[in-house]
């Protein structure tokens, strides 16, 4: 049974109870984190709380908790649902207002806290040599432009996901004026000219950790990087496309738009950057 954690409680998930004044039920007005945990560790914990507190105060909702809490509380979420390798969500809304009003509550209500775990599959950069890559299409960017903020706000997200699910794909990569921005649950890069590409942080993006991880893997492996623009075009002509996200770490890209991108297996660059991840997850993790 998964224990969750919800205001202050730790209790079985199904048991877990909001009202539904909630604003986070009422207007999807809350942010939230998916932190990766290896052999019990949380994996780059301080990143997460960092965007944590940038999604927090691009709301105007004060930070619940110092960061020595909410370790302590990722801390006895593990040890409760057992360790190992898990994905923790966690969510802080703007609470229980006594009526619904699209304005802040004013005096402000308590947020609602909320954390579970859940099992996570086995990434693929944990098995360069086998992987098979997913299969991906190109959507149109129909989201608003503060993409930036980790909303629980996720109706466009939820829409394309389920249109690339439709069409037998696994992720959309959304094009906005000509420019890939990035997945629906993911960021993305490209190989071109053997030179790695991913889009600039900006608000029409989610500045993934996992991405600011593989930037960082391929300056200190000599890599060739670049944060660019990445027009649809140059999507297209891909020698490689990877996306990243905590929960799948670095997958290849092997068709897009029912084409195949290089030659249809994970390009060799992937399976060097997939290593590098690895090793760099054991490292701190000790994580197999
Ligand atoms: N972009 C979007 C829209 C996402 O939903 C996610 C993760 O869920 C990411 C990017 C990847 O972010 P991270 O690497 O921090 O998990």
């Amino acid at each position: 049974m998964s224990i969750a954690y919800l205001n202050g409680d730790y209790l079985p998930q199904d048991e877990a109870r909001i009202s539904p004044m909630d604003r986070g039920f009422l207007f999807g007005d809350g942010v939230y984190e998916v932190i990766p945990v290896y052999q019990g560790v949380p994996f780059r914990l301080e990143e997460h709380l960092q965007r944590l507190a940038n999604s927090l105060a691009a709301i105007e909702l004060d930070n619940p908790l110092s960061d020595d809490a909410w370790c302590e509380l990722f801390e006895r979420l593990i040890e409760k649902n057992g360790g190992g390798n898990l994905g923790i969500y966690l969510q802080v809304t703007r609470g229980t207002a006594p009526k619904r009003d699209h304005a802040f509550p004013s005096p402000a209500v308590p947020g609602t806290v909320f954390a579970f775990t859940s099992p996570v599959a086995t990434p693929a950069a944990d098995s360069p040599d086998t992987a098979e890559g997913a299969v991906a299409i190109t959507l149109d960017d129909i989201r608003w432009s503060r993409c930036d903020i980790k909303s629980t706000a996720l109706l466009a997200n939820v829409m394309l996901k389920q249109q690339a699910i439709a069409s037998g794909a696994s992720e959309a990569i959304l094009v906005r004026d000509g420019f890939a921005t990035e997945g629906s649950a993911s960021n993305f890069f490209i190989v071109e000219g053997g030179v790695v590409l991913t889009p600039p942080k900006s608000h029409l993006i989610l500045p993934g950790v996992t991405r600011d991880l593989v930037v960082d893997l391929c300056h200190q492996h000599n890599v060739p990087i670049k944060e660019t623009e990445v027009t649809e075009g140059q999507l297209k002509a891909a020698e490689e496309i990877w996306l990243s996200s905590s929960t799948r770490e670095l997958v290849p890209v092997v068709t897009l738009n029912g084409h195949a991108v290089g030659d249809g297996h994970p390009g060799p660059l992937w399976k060097t950057m997939a290593r590098h991840y690895v090793d760099f997850k054991r490292r701190l993790c000790g994580a197999s």
